[in-house]
Order: structure tokens, then C-alpha cells, then sequence
């Protein structure tokens, strides 16, 4: 088998010494900060002063509600079974109505969460979107288990440039469309 010898360079005497080498970083640090003296924007004031994140930004999954405050989930459980690293645990209730189920429990690890959009994209309902919030903190792994209450907090701040479509009433919808097949529900 043919191979290609590298040869590796020698180390100078002076960059051997690494002394030159700090003294030239520390010279580049002094640089930006004597040349940021004054300048305002250089350094932001986190966390009075937020990022401007751009519309297609994938921050937190959030739940929302109709324009009847209802939750749109009906716990397909397709966003459980497509998110890639398993974060979402969903435990489907049944209930009176048009539809048949909704989730008793909904909940989301964000210690798991890669905030790839896949559960947006599959979910039949227009039930999850993802938010623009990025600040998630915790002092145990418990607390940063997104629970039902809270990823409905998280949706209801979510405006129409987080693409949710205008507030729709599905369950009346459903409910017509429905009575046009002749279908009886509880
Ligand atoms: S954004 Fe991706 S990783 Fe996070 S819950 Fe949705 S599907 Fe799972
Ligand atoms: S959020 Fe959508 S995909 Fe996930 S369980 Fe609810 S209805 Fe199904």
C-alpha cells in the first residue's frame, strides 16, 4: 500500500518558548479592548438587552390553543414517535367532545431537545410550534421537564411571526364537517 510520509515542522526556538505567543494574544486582547473604549454595542447587556433573533429561529416546542381556549393536541403521539432523541413523553386522555382524546400528560425534556422542528412539521393539528425562547435554566434535571401547563405558557406568547396560523375554530369546524358525514360523537 503506497503512504505519504508527513513530515511535521520544527518548532522555532521562539515558539518554543510560547512566551512570544501569549505576549502577542494578550497584545490582540488589549487591542479590542482599549479600541472598544466607549463604543456602544460591543459588549451586549445580557440579560436587559435581548437578541434579536432572526424568524426562522427554533427555540422552545410550545403547545397552543383555538380561538376557544381549547388545546388543539389530540395526542397522536406522531410528534413522540418521529422527535429523534425522545424527548417528548405524551399519556393520551379521553374526553367529551368532537374529539376523542387529549393529552393527560404532555410533557418535553429540554435537557434532550435539539430543537430540530420535527415535531412541528408532522403534527396533523397545528398544535406545536416552536418558540423563540431560548433562555432555559434549572438547578435539577426534573425542572427542565417542560410539563403541559408550562408549554401552553410558552405557546401563548407565540404571535402570527412564529407562523401559527390565525386562531381557528377547529372544534366547531370538526364538529360541522362532522354533521356533513353524519358521524355522532360524544
Ligand atoms: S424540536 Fe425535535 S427534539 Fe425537540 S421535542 Fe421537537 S422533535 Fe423532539
Ligand atoms: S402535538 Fe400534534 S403531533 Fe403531537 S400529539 Fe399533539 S396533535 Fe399529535
Amino acid at each position: 500500500m503506497a503512504y505519504v510520509t508527513v513530515r511535521r515542522r520544527e518548532l522555532t526556538f521562539a515558539e518554543r518558548l510560547y512566551l512570544p505567543s501569549i505576549l502577542k494574544g494578550m497584545a490582540h486582547t488589549l487591542k479590542h479592548f482599549v479600541g472598544a473604549g466607549g463604543r456602544a454595542g460591543v459588549t451586549m447587556q445580557y440579560p436587559e438587552e435581548k437578541w434579536q433573533l432572526p424568524s426562522f429561529y427554533r427555540g422552545v416546542p410550545s403547545l397552543v390553543k383555538d380561538a376557544d381556549g381549547r388545546g388543539k393536541c389530540v395526542a397522536c403521539s406522531l410528534c413522540e414517535y418521529v422527535c429523534p432523541p425522545r424527548a417528548i413523553s405524551i399519556v393520551p386522555k379521553s374526553i367529551e367532545g368532537v374529539v376523542e382524546k387529549a393529552p393527560e400528560v404532555f410533557d418535553i425534556d429540554m435537557l434532550r431537545c435539539i430543537f430540530c422542528g420535527y415535531c412541528e412539521e408532522v403534527c396533523p393539528e397545528e398544535a406545536i410550534f416552536m418558540s423563540k425562547e431560548y433562555e432555559i435554566c434549572g438547578e435539577t434535571r426534573e425542572e427542565l421537564v417542560f410539563h403541559k401547563e408550562r408549554l401552553y405558557e410558552i405557546g401563548a406568547t407565540l404571535g402570527a411571526d412564529a407562523g401559527v396560523p390565525d386562531a381557528e375554530r377547529k372544534w366547531a369546524k370538526l364538529a360541522r364537517e362532522q354533521g356533513e358525514q353524519g358521524v355522532t360523537g360524544g
